[in-house]
């Protein structure tokens, strides 16, 4: 399970977040869309722990982790540009962080190039491959560490339509079979309601309304709401 409990941040004298107070339960998905500049990515990176909140507590399993460093939550951020280290193959990016046995991290190497379909780049520099190939290599690294909660960033973005599509379901399948807890960020409505088992609208520092995409389009709670998704359909 995990929480954020009245949770804000301030850039100087912006308040970007203001009192987000709200919890995931093991497993469940959230898409969050908005508007550009909203404060979704920071959101998520305050999570991950790459920034500190102004005020407010991360609580994970019981535990309070809002002092803990990046790399000792079991969370992992995609970020909309895929961050790969240059000197390492697409093979040994992926498994890079990965603390499994030599012989399990071959298997899992494998089905990760598979399911991404990048087997027959595995030896490939970053600097060789397309973007796109560059953000699905990406998107293998964050789960071969297996952590409880991934945080997606606009991971799609750079790719095109069909292969979009297929990661889409990809990653929903990955997410399912784990039981990971995910927060997904994103521009699409449609996607925001093929990831999300629901839909949070992020305007304004804080959370307009959360629930399915139905509830939302029936019984928006106000009208930034509706003019927000409005102009998304
Ligand atoms: P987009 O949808 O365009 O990616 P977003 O909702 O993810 O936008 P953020 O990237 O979280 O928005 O940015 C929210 C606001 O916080 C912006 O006004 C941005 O300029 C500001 N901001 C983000 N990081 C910093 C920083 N390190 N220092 C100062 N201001 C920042």
């Amino acid at each position: 399970k995990l929480e954020m409990k009245n949770i804000t941040k301030a850039f100087n004298q912006d308040m970007i977040l203001k009192d987000l107070t709200f919890h995931l339960e093991k497993g469940e998905i959230m898409s969050i869309v908005g508007p550009s500049g909203s404060g979704k990515t920071t959101l998520l990176r305050i999570l991950a722990g790459l920034e500190k909140p102004t005020e407010g507590e991360i609580i994970m399993n019981g535990k309070d982790i809002t002092k803990q460093k990046a790399n000792r939550r079991s969370i992992s951020l995609v970020f909309q540009q895929p961050l790969l280290f240059p000197h390492m193959t697409v093979g040994e990016n992926i498994t890079y962080g990965a603390k499994v046995s030599k012989k399990y991290k071959e298997e899992k190497i494998k089905a990760l190039l598979d399911a991404i379909g990048m087997t027959r780049y595995r030896d490939h520099y970053p600097s060789e491959i397309s973007g796109g190939q560059q953000q699905r290599t990406a998107l293998a690294r964050a789960m071969a560490t297996e952590p409880e909660v991934i945080l997606f960033d606009e991971p799609f973005s750079s790719l095109d339509p069909s292969l979009r599509q297929d990661l889409r379901y990809w990653v929903r399948d990955f997410l399912a079979s784990r039981e990971t807890t995910a927060i997904f960020v994103t521009h699409d409505m449609e996607e925001a309601m093929i990831m999300g088992d629901q839909i949070a609208v992020f305007e304004d520092g804080n959370f307009q309304q959360i629930g399915t995409a139905e509830t939302l389009h029936k019984l928006p709670a106000n009208s930034s709401v509706a003019s927000f998704l409005g102009g998304h359909l």
